[in-house]
């Protein structure tokens, strides 16, 4: 008997070594309590072992004492568990505090016991129990001392009880198990105990519970995951996937499908899985003999005007040996990505204005267009409209794109299949199309009478167009918009001009242009840059002062008239550099006449409507006059209605601070701008400049006398100067003298010439 109670002991000391050992370092927290609980419940078999084998009393004495005390530490360990199990107590230190105080009060009162055997006493004892027959010392327990013990042992168990109890009645049903198994171990276990105590059995095996619940709370509290707790969990997230679960076993029997499923298939009503079984039936018989192998596909559902895409998916379901065991399908709704996709493609090659191709649309459309068919023979035809940017600063923004959406419109309403159209950026187009269907008449009838719906009494729309014949569909299309462009290019001076044709002599031309604009900078380091003045002459012959036109002297190239560079560096943002450089050469001029008594002779310097953006023109002139200590009056500031067009209050400002510095403003280029009238009543200025060229290209010769013959009266009545440039006849001369025109400036005088020649010329010395 004896050795049987022994060797299970022992046996029990060393599984539950083991285990505090393997225990590892996951759920640190608990796996520290349960170390404890186990480390306690070692000590606790080893006393008691060691209790029944001695033969000295003393020791026996110690040993069961020891015994008893640990009893009192085993349950203090089982409630730290719990309190980590359970998450009770977790911040209130009340009961582990008066737990632990009890326990010291026991254990005291139990070695104390050795002396005054108060709690129990030690006999050596001959033992008969049924076929055994074995003699130790055995425990004979004294009242009340006893008592007190138990009474210490058994509340804080039953304390402990108490928790794990309430934590599984509180605990939602799914999770009350895990507290259940070992509330009922517990139970059980004590249950064991305290029948033990009434069979009086000199051998306290109740030792042995101890260790083995010890042992049952390790498996639950670390290994045992309730049965189906997993498997309900995973069954509610899958429940609640946003995607359609179907699950077979290995014979087609469906065992699972979640809801987003049934929805899918229309089956919310229906409990049992019999249409599923008949859909993975019919999808195997679909799949023939071959083997079963994992797959995706994409399906397209059309009820009514709407249009549901899904994915499924097919995966074979394998166990740890590769064995076929199950099959699951997953249906994903793509509805919303695709509609969501085909949107984003659509912004992304459509433009939102005009609900046209975009550049990007229109090159890729054109691109595949010409892939498929390349044989036939097309033209890409680019569109423009002229001054665009004046437009919306004349007319506003909205009413812009307004006519950028006009004539989208035009191009949706004559163009149908086997033509592309998009708007390439700004006021841009471009139409690809067989060459057969382009008909120059047609689209420049359609362009004129687009542009009087999109202009209004005083402005016409201009809109250009540029051809070019697709020799090479394997061509970049955008190298293709690019000739369209250059074709424009070369009409954009000409408002007579409503189409051009590309051709290789216009790249040149390009070719030129980027060579000019790349060799600004040397140019002006080199000074290449020089003045030319044009005499400006009164009515009675004498000489008034001078027009600064710019001439570039090229080393290679020769002189360069500013028509050939001037656009170019306005649209590169050059010109305020250039347009600096010459009015500094006027200034200078004008304080060496100064100094030669010739301060009665005035130099106009051209102001382009760029410089407006890019430089302080106040700071500039005034600092200039300062510079060279010349009469402002003396440097006349020439400037086009356009370019005070946009931000027009805060330009006419500047304008009235520099005529009140004693500059004197000219408005360049009279009449021929878009409401020349209506400048006159807003603009302070000193002189209106009228070009005889303007006067030319009309054929109403009488009407355009009378006309400007009136501009000439009003002016004068208005207190302001009028000059005429362009005068190349005696005639005209003649004319402009009887109606009233104080100044000219003219070939019929003298062309440009350089400073030299023209100070010679007139005597300027
Ligand atoms: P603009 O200011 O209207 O200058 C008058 C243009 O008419 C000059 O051309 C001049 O040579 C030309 N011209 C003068 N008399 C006659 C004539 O009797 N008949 C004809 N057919 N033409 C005549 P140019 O010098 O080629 O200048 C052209 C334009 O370039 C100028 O027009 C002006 O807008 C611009 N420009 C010239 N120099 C400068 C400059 O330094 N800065 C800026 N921003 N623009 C300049
Ligand atoms: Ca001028
Ligand atoms: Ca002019």
């Amino acid at each position: 008997m004896i050795q049987g109670f022994c060797i299970t002991g022992i046996i029990l000391v060393v599984f539950m070594a083991v285990c505090i050992v393997k225990m590892g370092s996951i759920k640190k927290e608990i796996v520290n309590t349960m170390r404890f609980l186990f480390s306690v419940a070692i000590l606790t078999v080893l006393c008691n072992i060691a209790a029944v084998l001695t033969v000295e009393e003393t020791v026996a004495m110690l040993m069961h004492g020891l015994y008893f005390a640990l009893t009192d530490w085993l349950v203090v360990a089982l409630f730290y568990f719990a309190k980590h199990y359970t998450g009770y107590f977790e911040k209130n230190k009340t009961v582990v505090r008066l737990f632990s105080f009890l326990s010291i009060v026991d254990t005291i009162s139990l070695l104390a016991n050795l002396y005054f055997k108060h709690i129990f006493y030690c006999e050596w004892t001959d033992i008969q129990q049924g076929a055994f027959e074995y003699s130790c010392y055995a425990v004979h327990t004294r009242m009340p001392g006893y008592l007190s013990h138990i009474l210490i042992v058994y509340s804080m168990a039953l304390f402990v009880i108490a928790v794990f109890f309430v934590k599984a009645r509180n605990t939602i049903k799914l999770y009350r198990r895990k507290y259940d198994v070992i509330l009922y171990s517990f139970v059980i276990i004590l249950g064991v105990n305290i029948i033990y105590r009434f069979v009086n059995i000199a051998i306290d095996i109740s030792v042995i519970f101890y260790a083995l619940l010890a042992m049952a709370i390790g498996y639950f509290g670390l290994m045992y995951i309730p049965k189906g707790l997993t498997a309900r969990l995973l069954s509610f997230s899958v429940k609640d996937m946003s995607m359609g679960i179907l699950c077979y076993d290995l014979e087609g029997n469906c065992i699972y499908v979640n809801d987003m499923a049934k929805r899918l298939f229309g089956q919310t009503q229906s409990s049992d899985y019999e249409f599923f079984e008949k859909y993975y039936a019919e999808w195997l018989e679909e799949q023939g003999d071959e083997e079963l192998v994992d797959t995706t596909w994409r399906e397209q559902q059309i009820e009514g005007d709407k249009i549901s895409y899904y994915e499924t998916k097919f995966k074979r379901l394998l166990d740890d040996e590769g064995n076929f065991v199950g099959a699951y399908f997953s249906i994903v709704d793509m509805t919303e990505e695709i509609i969501k996709y085909e949107r984003e493609r659509y912004r992304a090659t459509h433009d939102e204005l005009t609900g046209i191709f975009n550049r990007v649309g229109f090159m890729e459309q054109v691109h595949m267009v010409l892939e498929n068919d390349p044989d036939t023979k097309r033209c890409m035809m680019c569109v423009d409209v002229k001054d665009f940017k004046l437009y919306n600063e004349m007319f506003g923004v909205e009413a812009g794109d307004k006519l950028l959406i006009k004539i989208a419109g035009i191009m949706r309403q004559e163009y149908s299949e086997n033509i592309v159209y998009g708007r390439l950026s700004g006021d841009r187009f471009a139409v690809c199309m067989p060459v057969e269907r382009f008909d120059e008449q047609r689209i420049t009838n359609y362009i004129k009478t687009a542009a009087e719906k999109g202009g209004n009494e005083v402005y016409h729309v201009h809109i250009q167009l540029g051809i070019y014949f697709i020799t090479d569909s394997a061509m970049d299309v955008s190298v293709m918009c690019d000739r369209g462009m250059i074709a424009i290019q070369s009409i954009k001076q000409d408002y007579q001009k409503y189409a051009a044709y590309y051709d290789e002599t216009l790249g040149d031309q390009l070719h030129k242009e980027k060579k000019l604009i790349s060799g600004f900078e040397e140019a002006m380091d080199d000074g290449q840059f020089k003045m030319y003045l044009q005499p400006q002459i009164a009515v009675d012959g004498t000489l008034l002062g001078a027009e600064a036109l710019v001439r570039w002297m090229h080393p290679v190239d020769g002189l360069i008239p500013p028509i050939a560079f001037i656009p170019l560096f306005e649209q590169t943002g050059y010109i305020h550099k250039l347009d600096m450089r010459v009015w500094e050469l006027a200034c200078k001029k004008l304080a060496e006449w100064k100094k030669m008594g010739r301060e009665d002779l005035h130099i106009s310097v051209n102001i382009s409507a760029k410089d407006f953006y890019y430089i302080d023109l106040y700071e500039t002139f005034t600092g200039l006059v300062k510079q060279y200590g010349i009469a402002p009056k003396n440097l006349k500031l020439e400037i086009t209605e356009t370019a005070v067009m946009t931000e027009m209050s805060k330009q006419l400002k500047l304008l009235d601070r520099l005529r009140e510095f004693g500059f004197h403003i000219e408005i360049d280029d009279f009449g021929s701008g878009y409401s020349s009238l209506n400048t006159l009543k807003d603009m302070n200025v000193d002189v209106v400049k009228m070009d005889m060229g303007f006067l030319k290209k009309t054929e109403h010769q009488d009407r355009s006398r009378i006309i400007m013959d009136s501009m000439i009266a009003m002016s004068k009545k208005l207190g302001i100067a009028v000059i005429t440039e362009g005068v190349e006849t005696e005639e005209q001369v003649a004319f402009l003298r009887t109606a009233g025109c104080d100044m000219f400036q003219g070939y019929y005088f003298d062309k440009p010439m350089p400073v030299e020649q023209f100070e010679e010329k007139y005597k300027v010395s």
